[in-house]
């Protein structure tokens, strides 16, 4: 209900125009933004799907990760993407960046049972007033897609303000999951990945509550040493 609520809004408020450089009468996301994207999933790396098939420098950070991809590199049009969304609140980006990360789900995680948006703590989604993690499942299986299997239990500072370590050790004992993933190959989704904390954590919470396997699709990674 929520979501045709926000469709609707996005509707009746967004002008026809891209929402990354703002030319009119375009999509959310035009062609000239779409070509400037750079996919980091078509490498070898079973792994990450970014580097080589052996000795991948990209691996750095997915410790406690069964898998995990990225749709784009960061950097360039499709960090701008996922500002806009996040801190500009453009939601109208939500559907199509979900529709570009669809193509990743299926290649790369096809057997993933269950799909969980990362959570936000309510206090924060009060303020903001959407999940930008959920918004990028729009375009996913719905049934497949499970909202509550993990919440957040503790209220954490903005993860960017914070270094390595302190990131993790904010994060320690920030989540929890529900049953329904015991058992369960569960795929993670964010819209960008920095370090690996957030994910880390929120594996680390699903395996302990006896999920058997664990990955992470982001729309973007900032990728290590880039
Ligand atoms: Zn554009
Ligand atoms: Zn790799």
């Amino acid at each position: 209900m929520i979501r045709s609520w926000l469709d609707g809004l996005t509707h009746v408020v967004a002008p026809p125009k891209c929402c990354l450089c703002y030319d009119l009468d375009t999509p959310p996301i035009c062609s000239e933004c779409d070509a400037k994207l750079v996919p980091a999933w078509l490498g070898g790396c079973p792994r990450c799907g970014t580097g080589p098939t052996a000795d991948c420098p990209f691996c750095i950070g997915l410790e406690g990760l069964d898998g995990a991809r990225a749709a784009y590199v960061y950097e360039g049009a499709a960090g701008l993407a996922v500002r806009r969304l996040k801190f500009h609140r453009l939601v109208a980006l939500g559907r199509p960046m979900s529709e570009r990360m669809l193509p990743v789900l299926e290649s790369a995680f096809p057997d993933a049972d269950l799909i969980v948006p990362v959570p936000m703590h309510r206090l924060r989604m009060a303020m903001r007033g959407f999940n930008q993690s959920e918004l990028l499942c729009s375009a996913f299986p719905q049934d497949r897609v499970r909202r509550d299997a993990l919440f957040r239990i503790r209220y954490t500072r903005q993860q960017a303000r914070l270094r390595g370590k302190e990131r993790a050790m904010s994060l320690r004992g920030a989540f929890r999951a529900t049953p329904e993933v015991a058992g369960r190959r569960v795929l993670l989704v964010d819209d960008v990945m920095t370090t690996g904390a957030t994910l880390r954590e929120c594996a680390d919470t699903i395996r302990s509550a006896g999920a058997v396997w664990v990955g992470a699709l982001t729309f973007a990674r900032e990728l290590p040493g880039v």
